[in-house]
């Protein structure tokens, strides 16, 4: 098996999809990221930025074989921090879930007393589409995820969900895929999940749509400390977030500064801001990239097709 642990950016903008001109050097896409850890393909969340990469999976799986039987089916794990419309809305337009042979296992929060499954059907299917969750005919998988819950994703294929009970039992094997989460609770009423996946001995923090608290966020530190590549949100200037007109305090995202602050605190290795603000044009992002990058060379702000290696 291959040992790479590669993250590439397919959507990086927040609230709504900006395709206009002078957006599109950041991209215009909404909340997706894909993982490739070893032979498994994780992706993050399911805004429009994962339309173009169901097209790109559909292409290569055409190309493995001239027969429809003979072809390497799509196998990928989908991890949703939550379900509001920038994080799902090109679920329904990924291609490879109408393809039977493939096997999509998502895993997210619950609300209430919906799973996430009756929350997927009534937001992106049934009457805001036309299509229900039952004509999505590949293998499909939908879990709840809470933020005890472990995943244990194998390279022979074989997704294992552990609960609190069962977690003890797990003894890690090299080349194993870890998944855990760390919940918060400002965004949105009912939460939303972090991710930290853990591979070949690098680790990898997803925190979007995620607020600091003043004098930072002591349980996320600890739960990002030392991360090879923190993602994190990062949709308001300071004079945004304070704004005497219309403040942003409270909305459930972060500024860049506090991206920034919570990067040191966590030792992270690099840095990636996350989720920018649908407002905030090329220039403007540009402007503040190269005052957070001045500081330290391992700040950067993600981008639409941007590949890291960890
Ligand atoms: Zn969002
Ligand atoms: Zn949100």
């Amino acid at each position: 098996m291959e040992k790479n642990f590669t993250v590439k950016f397919r959507g990086v903008r927040g609230s709504y999809p900006t395709p206009v001109r002078n957006f599109l050097h950041y991209g215009g896409n909404t909340s997706c990221v894909e993982v490739v850890a070893g032979d498994r393909l994780i992706i993050l969340d399911a805004g429009t930025g994962i339309i173009e990469l169901g097209k790109e999976l559909m292409q290569s799986f055409i190309l493995s074989a001239e027969d429809f039987a003979s072809r390497k089916p799509i196998s990928a794990v989908l991890l949703l921090s939550h379900i509001h419309q920038d994080h799902i809305q090109g679920l329904p337009f990924f291609n490879p879930a109408y393809v039977p042979s493939t096997k999509l296992d998502i895993y997210g929060l619950s609300a209430g007393k919906k799973t996430l499954r009756d929350n997927l059907s009534a937001v992106l299917f049934d009457k805001v589409f036309p299509l229900g969750l039952e004509d999505v005919n590949c293998e499909l998988g939908i879990f709840d995820f809470v933020s005890t819950s472990v995943l244990v994703l194998k390279q022979s294929g074989e997704n294992i969900l552990l609960n609190s009970n069962t977690v003890t039992s797990y003894v890690k094997k090299e080349n194993d895929v870890v998944i855990r989460a760390h919940k918060t609770f400002a965004h949105p009423k009912n939460g939303s999940l972090c991710y930290k996946i853990e591979f070949n001995n690098k680790t990898l923090i997803y925190a979007t749509d995620k607020e600091t608290y003043m004098g930072s966020d002591k349980k996320f530190v600890e739960f990002a400390h030392g991360a090879d590549l923190l993602i994190h949100d990062a949709q308001y200037t300071n004079q945004e977030y304070i704004s005497s007109i219309s403040p942003k305090q409270g909305f459930g995202h972060s500024t860049h500064q506090m991206a920034e602050e919570t990067a040191k605190l966590a030792k992270a290795k690099r840095l990636a801001f996350f989720h920018f603000d649908p407002n905030h044009n090329d220039e403007f992002l540009s402007q503040i990239e190269a005052e957070y990058s001045a500081k330290n060379s391992h700040y950067f702000f993600a981008k639409e097709n941007l590949e890291i290696v960890l």
